[in-house]
């Protein structure tokens, strides 16, 4: 029997995967699935961007096996570790395939869990806060406002091959999409800056850029499209980072609620100056 203070979480079994999100990073932003999975694995495979502070929750004695993929360092390529799931699954070990983030989300879970399919092995899926969620919620951007965008959309700015993703449809974005937040997109930011201009947003568009949200390590630079590019290397600043772009990043200066930690001085009408605008 179950009383109010505790939940019933499903039993981590023998010859299973689980594939789980971490989150962000931020330890507290694990599920309740995700850490009883971390107490229980017999082996952990976790991919670059899962926070080191998360793996320290592992179950002492629990194998921990680097599967990281960072944009041009080595890195496992996918089909091994597919088949290292499947082989560590069929020494009927419990494993749990840890991936920032959410799983699903720019993070090649479908890719994994097919492979799971295609080999017989039971799995289970366990959603994480994604970076565009979780990390903008660190930076004091919400992804929609009524007063700004009643639409938000998630796109990669890297393809497969390392290039500007060509199935994205930079210009249909452009118009369509009135904040976009950008994965993987620091690389190619003077790119994709330039096709959003080319494709008619205003150079003087708020954007944010997001670096190591949810981590000690965060930090996020308000510029705009004109200037993003060249501020980021002014800046110096580092992956994994989300580009942010619309009005709805004028909602920090009232919302940096970390900024409010360290004495920034919130403005509770971030958008008095648009509205403003907007009303001549
Ligand atoms: N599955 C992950 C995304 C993997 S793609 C998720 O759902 O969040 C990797 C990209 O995610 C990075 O290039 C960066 O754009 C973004 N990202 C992941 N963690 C981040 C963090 N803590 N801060 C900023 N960006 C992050």
């Amino acid at each position: 029997m179950n009383d109010n203070s505790t939940i019933d979480l499903p039993v981590f079994e023998g010859g299973w995967v689980w594939l789980v999100g971490a989150g962000p990073g931020e330890p507290g932003l694990l599920t309740l699935l995700a850490h009883h999975a971390l107490r229980s694995a017999d082996a952990i495979v976790y991919d670059a961007l899962v926070d080191p502070r998360i793996l320290k929750l592992a179950r002492p004695g629990a194998r921990l096996e680097y599967a990281g993929k960072r944009g041009g360092k080595p890195s496992a390529k996918q089909p091994n570790i597919s088949g290292r799931l499947i082989q560590l699954a069929r020494r009927k070990l419990r494993v749990l395939r840890l991936k920032g983030g959410d799983p699903f989300v720019f993070g090649r879970g479908g890719e994994e869990a097919l492979a799971l399919v295609a080999a017989g092995i039971p799995f289970r899926l366990v959603p994480g806060i994604t970076a565009a969620i979780g990390g903008l919620a660190y930076a004091g951007i919400p992804v929609t406002h009524r007063d700004t965008n009643a639409a938000v959309t998630f796109v990669t700015g890297h393809a497969a091959g390392g290039d500007v993703p060509d199935d994205v449809d930079w210009t249909a974005l452009s118009r369509g999409a009135p904040v976009l937040v950008i994965y993987m997109a620091l690389k190619h930011i003077d790119r994709i800056a330039a096709r959003l201009i080319a494709a008619g947003r205003p150079g003087t568009e708020p954007v944010a850029i997001v670096s190591k949200a949810a981590t000690p390590d965060q930090r996020v630079l308000e510029t705009t499209l004109d200037s993003c590019a060249a501020d980021a290397t002014a800046h110096h600043i580092e992956p994994p980072a989300l580009i942010v772009v619309g009005e709805t990043v004028r909602l920090r200066a009232g919302l940096d609620w970390i900024g409010a930690l360290s004495g920034r001085v919130l403005d509770a009408d971030p958008l008095r100056n648009r509205h403003r605008r907007k009303s001549v």
